[in-house]
């Protein structure tokens, strides 16, 4: 029997999106990784035979500098998808025609940089709106995968807040939706169809624990693997197990932050996993991969989605 899919992305977030959000000095001269951590997921993917699907921003994309890189993903074979331009994890807030613009902007900067047009997006730090299905809709975009079913995302977000001191009252206001709200742990697991004014808008949610509703992604793992790598593991297995018993297809989601160390950067240090050397990480993160490709069938996104319509059509 064919192994079950498990679509894996990973949000090209880049220095200066997490100092942005973060409220901190020197984003503004959009500081970048991209030549250290892009050159080395796709060795760590090419080890493994893997094809994922990569969310680019688009200010990233815009960049002559960032071409070569970019255009590296699609050459080995990825799938490219939209991750807005200016990375804001306040997009719910944008007017319809802010949003159809950081599509488009975003869309042709990304095309320019691979030559691969993307029809598939995820908004940063999972903020979504009506107005914002509706236009990816209308645009013909395949799915959206900008919802993540959980219940802790405000505590994500407290733990977060806690460290981002230099955030003013208003900046603070903008971010409050930054993770999610409780109610999204409401929100359903499986892929299913947003009905929007301009038609059907396929969804595929990053994929929590079935059930319980608590965060399975890498970057959660690795939190979790700084306690214990044992602990990671059998949390890992767990989600594998229940969504092997549940029959619940993964959406699995990464992060640049998973493939990288103190030894990468030093500003990030107020994420956890941030403050540990990425080779130490990144040993844990095979594991962990060699764990779901025993388990799962991995595609990228929109492999994912043309799946799922197959079937809903033979229904
Ligand atoms: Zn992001």
């Amino acid at each position: 029997m064919p192994l079950p899919l498990a679509s894996l992305s990973l949000d090209l977030d880049n220095l200066w999106s997490y100092l942005k959000t973060h409220g901190e000095a020197g984003w503004e001269t959009y500081p970048s990784y991209l030549e250290i951590v892009v050159p080395r997921v796709l060795d760590f993917l090419a080890a493994r035979k893997l094809r994922i699907t990569w969310f680019i921003v688009g200010k990233d994309a815009a960049e002559p500098k960032h071409h070569d890189i970019l255009r590296s993903i699609t050459a080995r074979g990825h799938e490219v998808g939209n991750h807005s331009f200016n990375h804001e994890p306040w997009l719910h807030l944008y007017s319809e025609e802010q949003i159809e613009a950081e599509l488009a902007q975003t869309e042709e900067a990304i095309e320019l940089a691979t030559g691969v047009r993307p029809t598939g997006f995820r908004g940063p730090g999972f903020s979504f709106s009506p107005t914002l299905l509706s236009v990816l809709a209308r645009r013909g975009y395949q799915y959206d995968a900008s919802t993540f079913p959980t219940f802790l995302g405000p505590l994500a977000r407290l733990y977060y807040f806690a460290t981002a001191r230099g955030l003013s009252k208003e900046e603070r206001e903008k971010r409050k939706k930054l993770f999610g709200r409780i109610t999204d742990g409401f929100r359903p697991l499986r892929p299913y169809t947003w009905k929007t004014p301009s038609g059907p808008l396929l969804e595929i949610p990053v994929t929590t624990m079935p059930i319980a509703k608590v965060p399975i992604h890498v970057s959660y793992l690795l939190f979790l693997g700084g306690y214990s790598r044992t602990l990671a593991k059998l949390y890992w297995r767990t989600a594998l197990t229940m969504c092997r018993a549940t029959g619940t297809e993964l959406s699995l989601l990464l992060h640049p932050l998973d493939f990288m160390g103190c030894d990468d950067t030093d500003r990030l240090s107020f994420f956890p996993a941030m403050k540990r050397p990425s080779a130490e990480k990144l040993v844990l993160v095979a594991e962990l991969f060699d764990m779901l490709t025993s388990a799962f069938t991995v595609v990228p996104m929109g492999e994912h989605a043309t799946a799922i319509a197959a079937r809903s059509g033979r229904k």
